[in-house]
């Protein structure tokens, strides 16, 4: 199963991918990690991005989508993906469709993670905190919230015209969000079966 978790920043896509990740050995992949991954290898490209990053824009498409081009063949992710941050653009969601339709695969879920603004705030400051990430400071993150509000309006309708996106309350807890998105999971498990037996 491919599962997408698209939702802004700070809103517990990486959180709830690895719960998800672990409880159905699904292989989570955040574009976003990826990148800090490489700023810390202190790779040209690494630097380059954590740039962008830090100004709390997007990292160009090419590079991204050749990121993931890499490493949806690994073994790892022979059971399924949960992407994590991506896709964020038109060009990144037509690429991963085609990338996925030439393994014959697809992605069989998109979930929307919601959570209001002033907790995504709340969030960015405890996260500020807990792992100092260059990009959390104040500026970067409402710049991050304006890209999201950007990129969601082109995104979410390409995935709207091709099949339902259930939308997940994201400002319950931990649990409670778990739990919504494996209401979703199994609805999703369970309909191909329903179908097949004329149910
Ligand atoms: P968050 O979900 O909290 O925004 P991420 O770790 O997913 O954090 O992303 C951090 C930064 O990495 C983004 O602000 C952006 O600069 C870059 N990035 C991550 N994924 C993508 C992507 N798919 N396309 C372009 N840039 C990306």
């Amino acid at each position: 199963m491919n599962i997408i978790f698209f939702g802004p920043p700070a809103a517990g896509k990486g959180t709830q991918a690895k719960i998800i990740q672990d409880k159905y050995g699904l292989q989570q992949i955040s574009t976003g990690d990826m990148l800090r991954e490489e700023a810390a290898s202190g790779s040209t490209l690494g630097k380059k991005a954590q740039e962008i990053m830090d100004m709390g824009l997007l990292v160009s498409d090419e590079v991204i989508i050749e990121m993931i081009a890499k490493r949806i063949d690994s073994p790892d992710c022979a059971k399924g993906v949960i992407f994590d941050g991506f896709p964020r653009t038109l060009a990144q969601a037509q690429a991963l469709d085609k990338m996925l339709a030439a393994r014959g695969k697809a992605i069989d879920i998109i979930m929307e993670l919601d959570v209001d603004q002033d907790k995504l705030v709340q969030r960015r400051e405890k996260r500020q905190q807990e792992e100092g990430r260059s990009d959390d400071n104040a500026d970067a993150f409402k710049k991050r919230l304006q890209q999201y509000n950007d990129y969601a309006a082109v995104v979410l309708p390409y995935y709207k015209n091709k099949g339902a996106v259930p939308k997940i309350d994201g400002n319950k807890n931990v649990e409670q969000v778990t739990d919504q998105i494996e209401v979703i999971l199994r609805g999703k498990d369970s309909a191909p079966r329903a179908f097949c037996c004329g149910v």
